[in-house]
């Protein structure tokens, strides 16, 4: 297996991965989505709520903002020694005191105090509920790991996708050099390079095949690699993206081993 990083930014990251089946990649897919652990608001004590927001409401919404994550400092409720009943190894409290003075406000996710200051929202930007003149907020909220096989929230991804790498060939003998191929890709793929038809960018293609229906010659085609998949995964802000990938592909090796060692076993 190969892994090429394509291109890498704070909060996503585009890779190929090569000399792999499509069971492989769909595995390392759901594994980020599924498996791997985030910090998330979990329980929500409200001490007092003047807005017009139901404590149902702002419970949930509290816990879809993405928290920053330190794997390595908190273990799985499951696996504490407190047996999931909540301590500081496991746990991280959240408080937010917001009153409104004359004027109508917005509390934001920055008006989270954390106890622990590597834990907290990935952005400061996202709006939790409008307070009208004197309204007022207290809550206190604990956050602990959990995976998106539970709950989506605790998802530390936002998009994970990968698609096959696209092949696209041009029969020389039959094309005829019309350039009615290149002016109908919308991904500029195709160029007219003096007198033959040549690609560029390829991975770009999204196999829609606009030019293999605009070629009457019939001299375009296009097919894709079967060992070879191009992903991109997308953060939420709760973990970064190439510490996604190397966990995910951690614990999916993980999970290969216990079910050898299970199928060994029978
Ligand atoms: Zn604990």
């Amino acid at each position: 297996m190969e892994i090429t990083i394509i291109h890498k930014q704070s909060d996503a990251i585009h890779f190929l991965v090569e000399g792999v089946d499509v069971a492989f990649a769909n595995a390392l897919r759901r594994t980020m989505l599924t498996r791997l652990p985030a910090m998330a608001i979990d329980e929500v004590i409200v001490i007092e709520n003047t807005s017009v927001m139901y404590d149902e409401m702002l419970a949930h919404r509290l816990g879809l903002i993405p928290l920053i994550t330190k794997l390595d400092d908190y273990n799985l409720p499951q696996e504490c020694d407190c047996e999931g009943k909540g301590c500081s190894l496991c746990q991280c409290t959240l408080t937010l005191e917001k009153e409104a003075g004359d004027q109508e406000t917005v509390v934001y996710s920055r008006d989270l105090s954390s106890q622990d200051p590597k834990v907290v929202p990935a952005s400061g930007e996202i709006p939790i509920v409008k307070l009208a003149p004197h309204q007022r907020l207290i809550v206190e909220a604990y956050a602990r790991l959990g995976t998106g096989a539970e709950n989506a929230k605790f998802q530390p991804v936002a998009t994970v996708a990968y698609k096959y790498v696209p092949v696209v060939s041009v029969d020389k003998t039959k094309c005829d050099r019309c350039g009615a191929c290149v002016e109908a890709c919308p991904k500029k793929i195709l160029k007219l390079d003096g007198d033959k038809v040549s690609t560029q960018n390829t991975l770009d293609c999204s196999m829609c095949e606009a030019c293999v229906q605009e070629c009457e010659s019939g001299a375009i085609t296009i097919d894709s690699k079967k060992d070879s998949f191009l992903f991109k995964v997308e953060s939420s802000g709760a973990l970064p993206p190439d510490e996604i990938v190397e966990r995910a592909a951690d614990i999916l090796k993980e999970r290969v081993r216990e079910a050898l060692e299970f199928a060994g076993s029978l």
